[in-house]
């Protein structure tokens, strides 16, 4: 059982969990970075990312990440894979637990913990996860080769897994509540190019059934207008991508939240609440939830931590 020191502990892997350490490590503060239970976060399980400045060709989530966590070994972050299981933030220096059975006293923390895929709240959900039912493309579309399959939501994710899963699906509906889609339009404009992808606008999921796998999903049309319509539509897939909820189970006893659950930053800065407790990325981030926008949270995470330390010397 390995009792550790640190002056900066960074939990989470995502882009801004990386860049922070990139950024602390350089400023000599050897930050010691648990991965967490998705190690590079949301962008390892999304396939090209054309949007992250310095990639002309594009790249993709799982080569970004491990040019960002190189980049951070390369000067001396303490990267671990794992999982810190509880932390005690009211007084400093914080006292964390590691599934490793580590114990890391800290001085500053920096949250990267990210977001996580939401589901609709069916109970068949449940019982045909893993049997139909997926929250990510890009991990279990390959099972779909030449099938049925719908992804519900209007965002630029729904649009990016219904795009992929065009490519090795045969027909992909996509089951959207309103009459227009959230995406950006250069998504819109690819998903309507798609000569296999069906739009159902004003369309709810109220179940899904089957026998032993998913078999079809029940679809409520133009809810509570006089047009209502109730039909089955047969499925071979069901994905969810309506969004995400921030993981602040850790930290939510110490650290203040908005209305939606994101943690509160002061609005200047990365900190929150807690002294010498930073927040960057996805977890403090309702609205931009971008890889880059979670990297440039990252630096400003490490920053703050910098200054914050001198304050104390
Ligand atoms: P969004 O919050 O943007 O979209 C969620 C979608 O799910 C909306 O269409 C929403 O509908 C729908 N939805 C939410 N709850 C339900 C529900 N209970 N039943 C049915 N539909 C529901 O989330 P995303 O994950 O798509 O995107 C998050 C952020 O990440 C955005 O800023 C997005 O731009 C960005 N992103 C960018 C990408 C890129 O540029 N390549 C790729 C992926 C994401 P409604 O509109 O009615 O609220």
């Amino acid at each position: 059982m390995e009792e550790i020191r640190t002056k900066c502990l960074i939990i989470g892997s995502g882009p801004a969990g990386y860049t922070a350490a990139i950024y602390t490590s350089r400023a000599n503060l050897q930050p010691l970075l648990y991965e967490g239970h998705q190690p590079g976060g949301q962008l390892t399980i999304t396939t090209e990312v054309e949007n992250f400045p310095g990639y002309p060709d594009g790249t993709t989530g799982n080569e970004l990440m491990e040019d960002l966590r190189k980049q951070a070994s390369r000067f001396g972050a303490d990267i671990r894979s794992g999982i810190i299981t509880d932390i005690d933030l009211s007084a400093r220096p914080f006292i964390a637990k590691a599934d490793d059975g580590s114990t890391i006293t800290a001085e500053a923390v920096i949250i990267c913990t990210g977001a996580t895929a939401r589901y609709l709240g069916l109970p068949d959900e449940q019982k045909y996860m893993g049997l139909g039912v997926s929250a990510c493309a890009t991990c279990d579309g390959f099972f779909y080769r030449g099938k049925r399959v719908a992804v519900v939501g209007g965002g630029d994710t729904a649009c990016e897994e219904a795009l992929y899963l065009s490519n090795i699906a045969k027909e992909v509906y996509m089951i959207v509540r309103k009459d227009h889609l959230r995406a950006s339009k250069v998504m819109q404009h690819r998903v309507f190019d798609k000569s296999n992808i069906k739009v159902l606008f004003n369309t709810n999921t109220a179940g899904l059934y089957g026998e032993e796998f998913l078999e079809g999903a029940h679809l409520l049309e133009g809810k509570d207008t006089e047009n209502e319509r109730q039909y089955d539509l047969p499925l071979d897939g069901f994905f969810l991508a309506i969004g995400h909820t921030p993981n602040v189970s850790l930290v939510r006893d110490y650290v203040k939240l908005d209305d939606t659950g994101y943690i509160k930053t002061d609005g200047h800065s990365t900190a929150t609440n807690v002294e010498g407790v930073f927040a960057a990325g996805d977890v403090a981030d309702p609205h931009y939830r971008q890889a880059i926008t979670a990297a440039g949270t990252g630096c400003r995470a490490a920053l703050d931590v910098e200054r914050f330390l001198n304050e104390q010397a």
